[in-house]
């Protein structure tokens, strides 16, 4: 069983502030926000990386299209960008698999400085 941040959020022994929430995902503001909105979308299962979703792709495909839902449902019709960190290169620091969603202004080339 994993104890990282998002799998004690999503057992409700860490309190987030939730937006969105179905039996498949959980959409949630993030803490230290990079944009106007940034949202998390966050599977309620323990993923660690896309390749856990080899045997459920569907899953992996409704992710996609619940963060599109949340776009629109907050606003950011002009426009927004999807990040998935990966790894020690990537810059994950939770492991849990989530989908960053950002938008509410015109982003910079890169978000992150180097
Ligand atoms: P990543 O580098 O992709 O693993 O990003 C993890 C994100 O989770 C960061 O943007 C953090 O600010 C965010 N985060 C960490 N802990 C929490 C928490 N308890 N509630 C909401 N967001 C969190």
């Amino acid at each position: 069983m994993s104890t990282d941040v998002f799998c004690k959020i999503v057992k409700g022994e860490l309190k987030s502030e939730a937006v969105y929430k179905d039996d498949d995902f959980w959409v949630i503001k993030d803490i230290n926000p990079q944009a106007p909105v940034h949202l998390l979308i966050i599977p309620v299962r323990h993923f660690l990386k896309i390749e856990d979703f080899a045997g459920d792709g569907i899953l992996l495909g409704k992710a996609l299209l619940l963060a599109d839902k949340m776009a629109h449902e907050h606003g950011l019709d002009r426009g927004y960008r999807l990040i998935i960190n990966e790894g020690d290169h990537g810059g994950k620091l939770v492991p849990h698999f989530h989908i960053h969603l950002l938008g509410g202004k015109r982003l910079g080339p890169k978000l992150v400085k180097e």
